[in-house]
C-alpha cells in the first residue's frame, strides 16, 4: 500500500508539474511571422513624384469686364470739331488754345487757333466698361488645406460704353482713339480651402503681384500691379483631377501722359470669372500590367500602382465599372476594367 501512495503521489506530482511547465511553454511559443511569410521588398517609390504630388496646375479661362474709371478734375472738357477733347488753358502768347485729343490711351498736346465748345457744368469723371478673354495658369504647393504659389495671366480688353459722371449733354461724341489694352500680369497667390462638401471644394484666394499693359501709349506709363480675391470652386473628379470655377475681383490702377499733357489717372478694376482645371501629377504610376484590373492602389513586388486614369476616382470594389468606362484606354491601351482575355 505504502508504495502505492508514494507512487500515486509522485504521478500527481509529474502531471501537475507537467502542466505548469506546458503553461509556461505555452507562454513562451510566440510564433514569429517573418519565418511563416515572406518579407514583402520594400516599397520603392518615385522621390520626383512625391515631390511634385505636393503641387497642383491651375488652367482656366473666361471673361473679364474692367470697370474703367478716370477722374478729370482741374481739366475742362469739351468739343473741338467732333472730338471730345480736355483742354486746360490758353497758349503762352494767350491767342492759341492748348487741347488734348485721344487722351483715353494717348493723350497728345495739339496747339490750335480755336477755343474748343465746352460743356456747361463739370463732367465729373469718365466712366466705361471693357471686356474680353481672360486666360489664368498657376502652380500651388499644397499643404493641408493652405497653398501657396506662382501664377500668370493675361486679359484682352476693349473699351464699350463710355459715360460722365455728371450729364454734359453730349449725344454722340468721338472720344478719339478709344483704349483697347491688354494686360499680363505675373503673380504670387496664396489660398485656403475653407469648406469641403459632396465632393466640392470651396477656396479663398488672393493674388498679389506685376503687370504690364499694352494698348496706352505713353511716355510716363506707371501702374500700381494688381491684388486679385478670387472663390474659387473646385469639383474633385480624383485625387488628381478637379474642375474649376472661379470667380475674381481686381483691384489696379495706372497714370499715364504723354507729350506734355496732364497725367490721366484710370482706375481699372475689374470681375473675371474663368472655368478650367486644376490637375496634380500622381505620386505612382498606373499599373501597366495587362491582366491587372486592380483599381485601389496596389503594388506589385517592389512597386506602388494605381489602378485609375488620372480622371476617374479611385474605387474601392474592384471589378465594378464606374459609368461611360467601357473602352476608355489610356497609355497602357488596356481597356480599364475590361475582362481578363486569354491570349492564344
Ligand atoms: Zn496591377
Amino acid at each position: 500500500m505504502k508504495n502505492y501512495a508514494v507512487k500515486y503521489l509522485a504521478m500527481t506530482l509529474l502531471l501537475v508539474g507537467a502542466s505548469i511547465a506546458e503553461l509556461f511553454a505555452q507562454e513562451q511559443e510566440v510564433i514569429d511571422l517573418d519565418l511563416v511569410y515572406a518579407n514583402r521588398p520594400e516599397l520603392k517609390t518615385s522621390a520626383i513624384r512625391r515631390i511634385l504630388n505636393k503641387f497642383s496646375w491651375t488652367f482656366t479661362a473666361g471673361y473679364e469686364a474692367t470697370m474703367y474709371e478716370a477722374g478729370l478734375q482741374g481739366l475742362e472738357i469739351g468739343l473741338y470739331g467732333n472730338d471730345l477733347v480736355l483742354y486746360g488753358g490758353l497758349a503762352e502768347d494767350q491767342k492759341n488754345h492748348i487741347i488734348y485729343k485721344d487722351w483715353l490711351s494717348n493723350p497728345q498736346s495739339v496747339t490750335v487757333p480755336d477755343a474748343p465748345q465746352s460743356f456747361e457744368g463739370d463732367p465729373g469723371s469718365v466712366q466705361g466698361t471693357a471686356g474680353g478673354p481672360v486666360f489664368n495658369g498657376s502652380l500651388a504647393y499644397h499643404y493641408k488645406k493652405f497653398r501657396v504659389g506662382v501664377g500668370l495671366g493675361y486679359s484682352s480688353q476693349k473699351v464699350k460704353d463710355l459715360k460722365f459722371e455728371n450729364s454734359i449733354g453730349v449725344e454722340s461724341v468721338n472720344f478719339g482713339q478709344t483704349p483697347s489694352f491688354s494686360l499680363f500680369r505675373y503673380y504670387f497667390l496664396a489660398g485656403y480651402e475653407f469648406f469641403d462638401y459632396g465632393g466640392f471644394h470651396y477656396v479663398v484666394e488672393a493674388n498679389l503681384g506685376g503687370a504690364s499693359y499694352s494698348g496706352f501709349d505713353s511716355d510716363s506709363f506707371e501702374n500700381s500691379g494688381v491684388i486679385e480675391f478670387a472663390l474659387p470652386i473646385e469639383r474633385e473628379f480624383s485625387e488628381y483631377f478637379r474642375v474649376v470655377l472661379r470667380p475674381a475681383y481686381q483691384i489696379k490702377d495706372a497714370s499715364y501722359s504723354n507729350q506734355g499733357s496732364p497725367t490721366i489717372s484710370p482706375k481699372l478694376n475689374a470681375f473675371n470669372v474663368t472655368l478650367g482645371i486644376n490637375i496634380r501629377i500622381p505620386e505612382i504610376p498606373r499599373c501597366k500590367t495587362y491582366r491587372c484590373n486592380t483599381q485601389v492602389k496596389h503594388r506589385h513586388g517592389d512597386k506602388a500602382y494605381r489602378g485609375q486614369p488620372v480622371f476617374y476616382p479611385q474605387n474601392p470594389k474592384m471589378g465594378q465599372i464606374p459609368k461611360g468606362a467601357h473602352g476608355w484606354k489610356w497609355r497602357t491601351g488596356k481597356p480599364i476594367h475590361a475582362p481578363v482575355k486569354r491570349k492564344p
